[in-house]
C-alpha cells in the first residue's frame, strides 16, 4: 500500500509506503514522522487518513485527467483537420475512436482511495468497496472548512 500526499510540514507532494504493521510513516522530502494511528489500517481496509484526522474518505477511478484531457484535445486537432480536408467520415471517426479510448482506459484503470480533507490518495489498499463513491456534500464541507480555517489565518496575521 501507498500514500501519496502533501507533507504538512514541508508543503511537499510526496510518497509513503505503508501497511496494517506500519507505526508511523515519513516524508520522503523532509523525513518528517508521521505517527499512524492505532487500528485506522487493517488487513481488510484504510478506516482513517494517515496524514489528517479525517475519516472521511472516498473511492475515485486512478485515471490521470491530464491524460483524459490530452485525448480529448488530440481527438479534436485531429478530427479538424480531417473536416477541413472534406473527410466527414474519418472526422466522427476520431471522435468516436477518442471516446471509445477513453471508455477502455475508465474500464481498465483501477479504484484508488481519496481523502476528502487533506486529498491524500492510497494505492494498492484493501477493502475499497467498503468505501462510499465520490459525495458532492462532504466534499463540500470540506471546502468550507478550509476556506474558513485559511481566512482565519490570513485575519491572525
Ligand atoms: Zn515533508
Ligand atoms: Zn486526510
Amino acid at each position: 500500500m501507498n500514500v501519496t500526499f502533501r507533507c504538512p510540514a514541508c508543503d511537499q507532494p510526496a510518497i509513503a509506503q505503508f501497511g496494517p504493521e506500519s507505526a508511523e510513516i515519513a516524508c520522503c522530502r523532509c523525513g518528517v514522522r508521521f505517527p499512524v494511528p492505532q487500528g485506522c489500517v487493517t488487513q481488510k481496509q484504510v478506516t482513517q487518513c494517515l496524514i489528517c484526522p479525517s475519516t472521511e474518505l472516498f473511492i475515485r477511478k486512478d485515471f490521470p485527467q491530464v491524460l483524459g484531457v490530452a485525448i480529448v484535445v488530440l481527438a479534436a486537432v485531429i478530427s479538424s483537420v480531417f473536416w477541413y480536408l472534406h473527410m466527414p467520415w474519418w472526422t466522427y471517426g476520431t471522435l468516436f475512436a477518442a471516446a471509445f479510448i477513453d471508455l477502455v482506459l475508465y474500464i481498465l484503470v483501477g479504484n484508488q482511495l481519496q481523502c476528502y480533507r487533506c486529498q491524500a490518495q492510497y494505492r494498492g489498499v484493501p477493502g475499497l468497496d467498503n468505501h462510499e463513491p465520490f459525495d458532492l456534500e462532504t466534499h463540500e464541507k470540506y471546502r468550507q472548512q478550509a476556506a474558513r480555517l485559511a481566512s482565519a489565518s490570513k485575519e491572525i496575521k
